[in-house]
């Protein structure tokens, strides 16, 4: 169904030759012009000017990869169905609104033909040449109508239809790429989550690590502890000698006073 539709735009916006190309690019990624215009029997120039017709309407999109051997650049061709899908739908609402106008034309006025010239004008030269044909002279007839209306409103049930698929076609594929656009978000934010959770424990493991660090600078080592005790105990005794000293001192001054 998609084939047939993209392939008829490819026909209106290029020719139909280069409707086959839809064949070669659907459900497919990044392919090879060279391949492409292999299998199209076209020249690269040839091929290539089909395509850059299809991108400048967004229909193609390529990325390119230098032949280091060669030292040129190769095109590799994507089609974008999506966009595809919505010209397409466009051009058959414009095909669609011309019938419409046509037919309520045919429904409210009126057309003469000259069967001899085989011409059909509407009422208003038919009234300025006075309802004589200005070639043979004829009479002109009142126009038969209602074929020309069948015809046209074959054409605008035709139409219609055939919008209803592309629209549908259209919002699967639009609803295609939301959810492959979600699931884009969803494994960026994932990653984000991830990464703040490492960072997060890069943060917990080195804050840790500082903290042991700074608590064994506090923590006086056992030797530390033992040399502190004894720095006491000689501060202790020094000051009691000196307590003692001056008590003899004074016994003294006493004896002296005696
Ligand atoms: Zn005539």
């Amino acid at each position: 169904m998609q084939i047939k539709f993209l392939k008829s735009i490819v026909e209106t916006l290029v020719n139909k030759q280069a409707a086959p190309i839809i064949d070669l690019l659907v459900d497919k990624k990044n392919v090879n012009e060279f391949l492409i215009a292999k299998k199209l029997k076209l020249t690269i120039n040839q091929t290539r000017n089909i395509l850059y017709k299809l991108s400048d309407y967004g229909l193609v999109s390529f990325i390119r990869k230098k032949d280091k051997r060669k030292g040129w650049y190769i095109y590799f061709w994507t089609l974008n169905t999506f966009q595809s899908l919505k010209l397409l739908e466009e051009n058959l609402k414009k095909e669609l609104g011309g019938f419409e106008i046509q037919l309520k034309n045919r429904t409210e006025k009126r057309y003469y033909v000259c069967n001899t010239c085989s011409i059909e004008i509407n009422e208003e030269t038919a009234l300025l040449n006075s309802y004589i044909c200005p070639e043979c002279e004829e009479v002109y007839q009142l126009s038969e109508n209602k074929s020309v209306v069948n015809e046209l409103e074959k054409n605008i049930s035709k139409i219609k239809k055939e919008l209803d698929l592309v629209e549908n076609e259209r919002k699967i594929e639009g609803e295609k790429i939301e959810k492959k656009k979600v699931i884009k978000i969803k494994s960026a934010e994932k990653k984000v989550k991830a990464d703040r959770k490492k960072n997060r424990e890069i943060r917990a493991k080195s804050a840790k690590k500082e903290f042991r660090l700074s608590n064994k600078i506090k923590k006086p080592s056992k030797s530390q502890k033992i040399l502190k005790i004894f720095k006491k105990l000689k501060k202790n005794k020094n000051k009691n000698k000196s307590i003692s000293k001056s008590k003899s001192i004074s016994k003294n001054k006493n004896k002296n006073k005696r």
